[in-house]
């Protein structure tokens, strides 16, 4: 049996406030239980809903210190099952207690710094010693430091492998040395520019990525772009000397939890064979939940997201009175930014029956959104992966994206010559581009109903299932751990 230890700072159905939580929630189901024992293990947040928090097992607790500035402080261990798979939850009350996982930047790091090391302090405790233990993102950098440094001093952590995958480079965990070093008691040696310090500052995700065994990255075109200066957000020269400990495997999604049929989210649950008649009825209540003109013949367009700079807002911003004329319109649900918050705020009070600004997180609504629109848009800047589109392909609801990241390696472009392709694609990041991808999809949709129906049809066909991922998976674990 090997043992893998899942690390991460989000989880569904725990917590989520992005993609990382839905492959960490997802993923680890997926292995065969007879092979694999798989754990994860995120915070123990008091925002976890309490139909779970409530029954949440109490397995052991001692007292650590971390760094100079963070002194002996209580770790409390919970634990538990859900769908086969075991849950570990590092409690602390002084860092846990919060409505929302992030806040403060400087706050975060503490946090997670003080989370790395009891993560790995548990496993003694607990007499569970992983084969590998699966890092993901920048708030669990520290542990493949910790694991290759302090903790070998202990013969319990010898051989245990890491790895770690990078689902967004944007966000890095960087303060000062002198912040991190205090926070984290590693040694001052590490602090130079080959291992944790990046410009002078001290980088937590740069310390995972020089130490972990193996990287990967959640689509084979951004683990190319990440080795650019352009996508490189600065560490392009580390990621292109460790690229023969790379790998891009693209993400799949829950076909359980996100499937049109058995929805109980939607109005009207469809599959491939009935949606041409469905997916109007899930339009047209929308469209009278939301206050829209009610018309089945519009062409509704999808927004649903992290309302950032990296969504690619300002190309919308500057096409968007073009995008929705007399037959279209565009249903945002999203947070984040204020300036786009107010952007889609604006566009709404102007067109109220065209457009609708959703400002709020709400996964309901979302599935409401999926099942109804005919399009999907996201004009990303840059992409790791993106699960907006996989799940808009699972609903019968056609992307329109930008070149980028896992989009590129996801959407085929429409080829109206060869019948061909399950979405539309622009390459550059330019507002002309996306206008006018945008007014091509509505010229197949009005004036070529069949073809965009079989378009439809291929994208609801394709497998983003964790299937195929996950194989990619196995065969990396097997090859790192040894078979
Ligand atoms: P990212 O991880 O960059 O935020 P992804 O496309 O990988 O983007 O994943 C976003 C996930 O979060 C999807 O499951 C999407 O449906 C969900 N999501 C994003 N914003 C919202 C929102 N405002 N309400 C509900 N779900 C949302």
């Amino acid at each position: 049996m090997k043992k893998l230890l899942y690390v991460a700072s989000e989880c569904v159905p725990f917590v989520k406030t992005g993609g990382l939580a839905d492959v960490v929630g997802a993923l680890p189901k997926e292995f065969d239980k007879e092979y694999w024992d798989i754990r994860v293990v995120i915070p123990d947040y008091t925002c976890i809903p309490p139909q779970y928090r409530d029954n949440f097992h109490y397995v052991c607790n001692f007292n650590m210190g971390v760094g100079p500035y963070i002194g002996e402080k209580y770790v409390g261990v919970m634990e538990y099952e859900y769908m086969g798979i075991k849950y570990y939850f590092i409690d602390n009350l002084e860092y846990f207690e919060c409505f929302y996982p992030y806040g403060d930047t400087r706050y975060d790091i503490e946090k997670f710094t003080f989370f790395d090391k009891a993560v790995l302090s548990m496993l003694p405790v607990i007499d569970f010693k992983p084969d590998l233990i699966h890092c993901h993102d920048w708030q669990t950098g520290l542990i493949p430091v910790y694991l290759k440094t302090e903790f070998q001093s202990n013969p319990f952590f010898w051989g245990i492998k890491s790895m770690m995958t990078i689902h967004n480079l944007k966000f890095q965990g960087i303060w000062d040395v002198k912040t991190i070093q205090g926070l984290s008691g590693l040694p001052m040696d590490l602090f130079t520019p080959d291992k944790l310090e990046f410009n002078k500052a001290g980088n937590m995700l740069k310390g995972g990525l020089v130490y972990a065994d193996y990287i990967t990255t959640v689509s084979d075109t951004y683990a190319n772009e990440i080795q650019t200066p352009y996508f490189g957000e600065g560490l392009d020269g580390l990621l292109s000397s460790r690229h023969f400990d790379m790998k891009g495997i693209v993400n799949g999604i829950d076909y359980i939890a996100y499937d049109p049929n058995t929805d109980m989210s939607i109005y009207k649950n469809y599959d491939k064979t009935n949606f041409r008649n469905y997916k109007k009825v899930n339009k047209t209540r929308l469209q009278e939940d939301l206050d829209l003109a009610v018309d089945d013949k519009k062409y509704m367009i999808g927004l649903i997201s992290r309302l950032t700079d990296q969504k690619g807002l300002d190309l919308i911003n500057y096409c968007i009175e073009g995008i929705v004329d007399d037959f279209t319109q565009l249903v945002v649900i999203g947070t984040g930014e204020s300036q786009y918050e107010n952007m889609f705020r604006h566009y709404a009070w102007k067109y109220p029956d065209r457009v609708s600004a959703n400002i709020c997180y709400d996964e309901n609504l979302a599935r409401k959104l999926y099942a109804a629109a005919d399009a999907f848009l996201m004009p990303s800047r840059f992409e790791p992966c993106g699960l907006t589109q996989l799940i808009s392909f699972r609903y019968g609801t056609v992307p329109i994206v930008r070149e980028t990241g896992g989009l590129r390696d996801t959407v085929e472009p429409y080829n109206e010559y060869e019948n061909t392709g399950d979405g539309f694609s622009f390459s550059n990041y330019n507002g002309d581009e996306l206008l006018n991808t945008v007014n091509y999809s509505k010229s197949i949709f009005f004036d070529t109903r069949s073809n965009w129906n079989k378009m439809v049809e291929r994208g609801m066909n394709k497998d983003y299932s964790w299937a195929n991922s996950k194989g990619s998976y196995e065969e990396l674990y097997n090859y790192l751990i040894g078979e």
